[in-house]
C-alpha cells in the first residue's frame, strides 16, 4: 500500500458491512476530450467544446454539491471518458470532497498529465488515484519522476498499463523502477487472447492480471452493484453500473432505490465493474483500496 492504511479506510470497503448507508458512486459526466491520443483509447474521443465543458461542469458540481449535502458515508470514483484532472472542476471537486467527513474515499482514473500542485490541498486519507501510464504519449523518465513525485507527497495511487505486447518491455521497466510499495495493474487488452506463456509473462508484472485475463461470467450471479454501488451520469440518471443501459432512478429527484439485484449480463471484463461482482472475492483483495485499485497487500 503507497501508506498505512488511515482510520478511514477499511470501513469501506466490506460492501457496507461495517459501515451502514454507505455508497459508492461511480460518476461520468458528459466530459470526453482527452489530452492524449492513445490508438487504443476504449472510448469516442472527441473535442468538447466550450459549450460541452460547460455542461460537464455544471454537471460534475452539482454532483458534488448533491454529495456535500449527504448524511451517510460515502465513496466516489470518477471515471470520465476523457482526462479529467486538466480540467479545475475535476481538480477542485476532489479537493472540496477529500475534506468531507463523511466522504471515506474520492478517488479518480486519470493519465496524470497534470501539475501535481494541487494535492496539497486535499485531504491525502481520502483522495487517491488511479493512474494509467500510455507508452507513446509521455516520456517514459517524465512519467516515472511523476509517480515518485506522487509517492514523495504520500498520495495513495496504484499505476497501470494496458496489457499490449509493445508494452511488456516498459511495464516491466516500470515495476522494477517504481517503489516497491507502488502496485502496478495490467489490464488485459480488450479482444486479446493470451497464451499461457503471454499470461505468465504479465502475471510476473501483477500477479492479479489472472482476474484480467478473460472476462468473468457475471449473468444472474450477486453484484453489488445497483444496491451499495451505482453508476451515476451527468444527469443524475442512475444504472447499476456502467455496462448495464438500464435507468434505476435519478439521484437528484429521489427515484433511485438501492435493491439487491443479479448481474444480467453473460460477461464482465472491466475492473470496474467485475471487483463488485461478489464471486471474485476482490472486495478482500482490494480491502482498502477497491476504488483506487490498490491491493490490501502487495
Ligand atoms: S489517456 Fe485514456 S482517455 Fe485519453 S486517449 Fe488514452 S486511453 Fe483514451
Ligand atoms: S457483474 Fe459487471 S456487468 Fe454485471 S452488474 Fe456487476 S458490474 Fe455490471
Amino acid at each position: 500500500m503507497n501508506k498505512p492504511a488511515s482510520g478511514r479506510d477499511l470501513p469501506v470497503l466490506r460492501a457496507g458491512e461495517q459501515d451502514p448507508g454507505h455508497l459508492t458512486i461511480l460518476y461520468r459526466g458528459p466530459l470526453s476530450s482527452c489530452d492524449y491520443d492513445c490508438p487504443y483509447c476504449p472510448f469516442a474521443k472527441r473535442r468538447d467544446g466550450t459549450e460541452q465543458l460547460r455542461r460537464d461542469r455544471t454537471a460534475l458540481e452539482r454532483f458534488a454539491g448533491w454529495a456535500a449535502g449527504r448524511d451517510h458515508p460515502l465513496s466516489v470514483l470518477f471515471t470520465p471518458w476523457g482526462e479529467g484532472l486538466v480540467r479545475s472542476w475535476y481538480r477542485r471537486a476532489m479537493v472540496e470532497l477529500s475534506h468531507l467527513p463523511h466522504v471515506r474515499r474520492v478517488a479518480i482514473q486519470t493519465n496524470f498529465s497534470c501539475r501535481p500542485d494541487w494535492l496539497a490541498e486535499a485531504d491525502l486519507d481520502t483522495l487517491a488515484l488511479w493512474v494509467t501510464y500510455h507508452p507513446g504519449q509521455v516520456a517514459y523518465g517524465r512519467f516515472l519522476a511523476r509517480c515518485r513525485d506522487l509517492a514523495g507527497r504520500g498520495v495513495r495511487f496504484s499505476v497501470g498499463v494496458v496489457g499490449l505486447p509493445e508494452h511488456l518491455e516498459q511495464a516491466r521497466r516500470l515495476r522494477d523502477d517504481l517503489p516497491a510499495e507502488v502496485y502496478l495493474w495490467v489490464n488485459a487488452a480488450e479482444g486479446h487472447l493470451y497464451t499461457d506463456e503471454e499470461a505468465a509473462d504479465w502475471t510476473r508484472i501483477d500477479r492479479l492480471f489472472p482476474y484480467s485475463r478473460t472476462p468473468h461470467r457475471s449473468a444472474g450471479r450477486p453484484c453489488r452493484t445497483g444496491d451499495t454501488v451505482i453508476s451515476v451520469d451527468g444527469e443524475g440518471t442512475v444504472r447499476r453500473c456502467h455496462f448495464v443501459p438500464a435507468v434505476l432512478g435519478n439521484l437528484y429527484d429521489g427515484t433511485f432505490r438501492p435493491e439487491a439485484r443479479p448481474c444480467p449480463a453473460a460477461l464482465c471484463d472491466c475492473h470496474i465493474g467485475y471487483v463488485h461482482l461478489e464471486q471474485t472475492g476482490l472486495y478482500d483483495v482490494f480491502a482498502g483500496g477497491i476504488l483506487e485499485r490498490i491491493p490490501h497487500l502487495t
